[in-house]
């Protein structure tokens, strides 16, 4: 295979987690069994330090009909909210007629913000029911993947073009950044925001490996990319949505001067060796610990008789759970808020799914898989730890 990004063929294994079903495919019972099971495996490339999974799942399979939805969580929309009001604040203010394009808009909880701003609002969005969920609430969303054709059909520019969570997906990666950079407006910003690999090794946070996600950028990484297509990053924030996701923010080349502290943050990356192959290799070492140290700790507590009901039911918590094989011998459940995953089954290890409040048993340990939303649940579950139930987290983000 060749680099997604440079097209280099010198690869190089990083991490390996196995053979995995596809992590979002939680499974109604009839088909608990029969799921397909791909390689996940992260490889390096030796040309422009992009790490990225060498097997892909076609797009189709991956993004038709996905469940998850932003909009869920409180402090999800709160930094969407964020993010839209600092993008008006500091480009477009003053702009009369100004608007936005929103690739992967999920169920138009970014657009709403940006809607309320007063800007003219599309969403660009690949799963069929999650784009009618967003249509239904107002919010303007066609039901289609993001490319080179789709901007040049859509015939028209915008002021600013967000990505959140998109970046990692993308199969089409080139017509997709081509297409950015044809839909994006001469004064245009476009806001990227994507996983940020160094945190994530930080944070040990492997369960950001799965299929979905095809690529796993730093700056330096991204940059690359962006400047292959005649877009540059002038500015970029740390922020700690998803347990440590970096915001960029884009224009056409030769905009902008690289601001303070985006200049800080490359600096951090190469004083850290977050490029470098060794950097990847040492993560990998410690994902294989983290295994025989979760199940040891899982082990100890069902020896002594304690129930333990799984913390949401994340698309990232099946890499967790498959990885290590925690399934029912140790979890009776995964407790989930969003609806659409009611009743079903988590890939490979089968552990059923129930929805929050639709329960009346509580375990004596939740093992909190949702962990990127740690603060949220650690407050708004104040009177179970006073009872002594016990919140363990497996992956245990840096507060930053
Ligand atoms: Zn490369």
């Amino acid at each position: 295979m060749n680099c997604r990004v440079c097209e280099s063929t010198n690869l190089e294994l990083a991490i390996d987690l196995g053979q995995q079903p596809w992590c979002n495919h939680f499974l109604k019972k009839e088909d608990v069994g029969h799921e397909p099971y791909y390689p996940l495996r992260v490889i390096y490339c030796h040309g422009c330090a992009t790490a990225q999974l060498d097997y892909t799942i076609p797009k189709e399979t991956m993004f038709g009909n996905h469940t998850y939805l932003s909009g869920i969580t409180k402090s999800l929309s709160d930094h969407f909210q964020a993010v839209a009001v600092e993008v008006d604040k500091r480009f477009f203010y003053s702009i009369p007629d100004k608007s936005v394009l929103d690739i992967g808009s999920n169920d138009g909880t970014q657009l709403k913000h940006f809607k309320s701003l007063g800007y003219d609002i599309l969403g660009i969005e690949s799963s069929k029911t999650t784009a009618q969920i967003a249509n239904e609430s107002g919010i303007k969303t066609l039901n289609e993947f993001f490319n080179l054709d789709l901007a040049r059909r859509l015939g028209r520019k915008f002021h600013v073009i967000n990505a959140a969570g998109v970046f990692f997906h993308l199969e089409e990666l080139h017509s997709v950044t081509e297409g950015i950079r044809e839909a994006l407006r001469d004064d245009g910003v476009f806001v990227i925001q994507f996983l940020y690999m160094k945190r994530i090794m930080e944070n040990l946070a492997f369960d950001q490996i799965y299929h979905e996600h095809l690529l796993y950028y730093n700056l330096k990484t991204i940059e690359v990319l962006l400047n292959r297509h005649g877009l540059a990053m002038f500015d970029a924030t740390l922020s700690p949505i998803h347990g440590g996701s970096m915001i960029g923010f884009v224009t056409h080349a030769g905009k902008h001067m690289p601001s303070a502290r985006s200049e800080a943050l490359r600096q951090a990356e190469s004083g850290d060796r977050s490029n470098d192959f060794e950097t990847y290799l040492a993560f990998a070492q410690r994902i294989k610990q983290m295994k025989v140290e979760n199940l040891a700790y899982l082990d100890a507590e069902k020896n002594q008789g304690l129930r333990i009901f799984g913390m949401g039911a994340p698309v990232k918590g099946n890499t967790l759970l498959n990885y290590f094989g925690v399934g029912t011998q140790y979890l009776d459940y995964l407790v989930e808020k969003n609806e659409l995953r009611r009743g079903l089954y988590s890939p490979g290890m089968h552990i059923p799914i129930v929805i929050e409040g639709e329960l009346s048993e509580v375990p004596d340990i939740y093992y909190v898989l949702a962990w990127n939303f740690k603060k949220e649940i650690l407050a708004n579950n104040q009177l179970l730890i006073e009872r002594g139930v016990e919140f363990y987290f497996p992956v245990n983000p840096k507060e930053f």
